[in-house]
C-alpha cells in the first residue's frame, strides 16, 4: 500500500517553493480550504494534485490575461484505489487547457526532481499561446486555418 504522506507537500517541500519561484503569481490566487489559509500557507501542507490544479488555472489565466477560472481536488479513497485525486478545471478553449495540462504536469516532475532550469515559463506561454489561438480558431470556424511557419530565432 503506497504511503498516504506521499502525495503531500509536507515531505516534498522543495515543490512548492520552486513552484512559486516559477509563478509568484500563484501567492494571489484564491484557495477556498478548511482553515482559510492563503494558497502559499496552505501549500506548506497540501496534495501534489492540488498544486497541479492550481497550475492548470494560472497557466490558462497567464495566456487568457484574466483569472477568472476555478478548479477544485477531491478524492474519496473509500471508492477510489487509495492515491487516485480527481483534479476538475475550468476551461473557456479546450486546446488550451489540454495544453496547460501537458505543460503543468511537465512543471511538476521537473520541480520534483529539482530541475528548474528546464523549465523556461516564457517560452512555455509562447507555445500555449499559439495552442490557444489554434482552439480559438477552431471555436470560431471548425477548422485550423495553415499558415506558413514562422521561424522565431531564440537567444
Ligand atoms: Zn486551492
Amino acid at each position: 500500500m503506497p504511503d498516504p504522506n506521499c502525495y503531500s507537500t509536507k515531505h516534498a517541500p522543495h515543490i512548492p517553493k520552486l513552484l512559486f519561484k516559477l509563478f509568484p503569481h500563484l501567492s494571489t490566487h484564491r484557495c477556498d480550504n478548511d482553515k482559510g489559509f492563503t494558497f502559499r500557507q496552505e501549500c506548506r501542507s497540501t496534495e501534489i494534485p492540488h498544486l497541479f490544479e492550481h497550475l492548470i488555472i494560472e497557466l490558462q489565466g497567464q495566456v487568457l490575461g484574466s483569472g477568472v477560472l476555478r478548479g477544485e481536488t477531491q478524492w474519496n479513497w473509500r471508492v477510489d484505489p487509495k492515491g487516485r485525486f480527481h483534479v476538475y478545471v475550468e476551461y473557456t478553449n479546450e486546446l488550451l487547457v489540454l495544453g496547460a495540462i501537458r505543460v503543468a504536469e511537465r512543471i511538476i516532475q521537473a520541480l520534483d526532481s529539482h530541475q528548474i532550469d528546464q523549465i523556461h515559463v516564457e517560452e512555455e506561454i509562447q507555445k500555449l499561446r499559439l495552442i490557444a489561438s489554434a482552439g480559438e480558431q477552431i471555436k470560431q470556424t471548425g477548422q485550423i486555418i495553415r499558415e506558413p511557419i514562422r521561424q522565431t530565432a531564440r537567444a
